[in-house]
């Protein structure tokens, strides 16, 4: 266990300012996102170093289809998430309790030059809330000349967010709905601070954004335009993928209407350069 970044001493306990939870964790408590525990009046975080899944994967299945297009990165994930969305198409790591197995950030860093893959992926559950490992690997990869990748929900502080993002090449991340109350209230979380999130990676580094079309939470095809809309003024260039949803986890709805993706997509193209249907 590694101590966490971004947290106080409180009367009772500590205060996590990570991401915009803001979780008040009292001694033998995890935050919202399990992963962050206090001991002692200590933060620690649970999952550095341990990796659940590692792959090389196309970096166009991030998504991203403007970085480095053609090539494999080595994509690695922990377990844990600051999100609580019903329809997770990753819960078995988000949310459960995987097998991990131990590698430091130099392990990672070495396998990715061995296996000559020119980036690293940092995906499969929520890379955020492994924030510290992902820094300490992310620095690494860099002095060796390799890229680093973040696949996020987006959901994280300002101030963690500037301090990562120097070592950040490129990111994709989820739009999960342009409805702040279905954030809150489906999802445990807010709009404002994802939008906070794309509006400065756009001026850091390379970035795309998903948006999962879940019947019911992101399916409003006037809200979808509105992102749209909120996209190109941050930047028209900004590639868009809207992606067809499946049932998981503890959502069952069908999966989305084709022809709602292709309504979507004919929204969105009125606003943004690129737009991709994926999933489909
Ligand atoms: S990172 Fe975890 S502990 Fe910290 S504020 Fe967010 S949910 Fe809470």
């Amino acid at each position: 266990m590694k101590e966490a970044l971004y947290y106080e001493k409180r009367e009772q306990g500590v205060q996590c300012f990570l991401c915009p939870h803001y979780c008040n964790i009292h001694e033998g408590h995890t935050g919202l996102c399990c992963v962050r525990k206090n001991i002692e009046d200590v933060l620690y975080t649970l999952n550095y170093g341990k990796i659940t899944s590692m792959h090389a994967d196309p970096v166009e299945k991030k998504p991203l289809h403007y970085f480095m297009p053609g090539t494999y990165t080595f994509s690695i994930g922990s377990f844990g998430c600051n999100l609580s969305c019903p329809f997770c198409q990753n819960y078995t790591i988000s949310k459960g309790n995987p097998k991990s197995y131990d590698y430091t950030p130099q392990d990672i860093v070495t396998l990715a030059l061995k296996e000559q893959l020119p980036s690293i992926s940092y995906t499969y559950s929520e890379p955020l809330i492994f924030y510290e490992y992902m820094l300490d690997t992310a620095v690494i990869a860099k002095k060796n000349g390799l890229k680093n990748i973040v696949v996020t929900n987006g959901y994280i502080n300002p101030e963690p967010l500037h301090a990562l993002i120097p070592s950040i090449d490129a990111m994709n991340i989820d739009l999960k709905t342009y409805d702040d109350t279905i954030y809150k209230k489906k999802l445990k979380g807010s709009l404002q601070p994802v939008l906070n999130t794309i509006e400065t990676a756009i001026k850091h580094c390379h970035v795309e954004v998903t948006m999962l079309i879940v019947p019911g939470i992101s399916d409003d095809l006037k809200k979808i335009e509105e992102a749209a809309i909120r996209l190109s003024e941050m930047d028209k260039n900004i590639p868009l993928h809207l992606s067809r949803y499946f049932p998981r986890y503890r959502y069952n709805e069908p999966p989305t209407e084709l022809s709602l993706l292709q309504q979507a997509y004919d929204a969105c193209k009125k606003h943004l350069k690129t737009v991709i249907t994926g999933n489909v």
